[in-house]
């Protein structure tokens, strides 16, 4: 015979018992529990939005650009700190990825 526990006092009681006979508190008949968000899909979506960002930046910053920003932009920013924040995304969301299987 399937039984279940009291939440309140800890006494084992019958599967249809609607109220503890030890402690009197009334037994739910299904204890929901709720997960939380999976682990990871914080950093993915960070990551994703990083790479976004980097790659947009980079299109608009890049010379040749057909939608040039109207100021100048050091070309250290369009050569290394640009796919930088690219790859710093990429690697963010591939953390993510690899803490929701379960690696991390
Ligand atoms: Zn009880």
């Amino acid at each position: 015979m399937a039984r279940k526990q009291c939440a309140y006092c800890g006494e084992f009681v019958g599967e249809n018992v609607k109220q503890c006979p030890n402690c009197r508190e009334a037994i739910p008949d299904r204890v929901e529990i709720r997960k939380g968000p999976a682990a990871g899909g914080t950093e993915i979506r960070r990551g994703l939005l990083y790479m976004l960002l980097g790659a947009t930046l980079y299109y608009f910053a890049s010379p040749g650009s057909p939608l040039p920003i109207p100021f100048p932009v050091p070309p250290v920013v369009t050569r290394y700190l640009l796919p930088l924040l690219f790859l710093s995304g990429l690697g963010f969301a591939l953390f993510g990825g690899l803490r929701r299987i379960g690696l991390f």
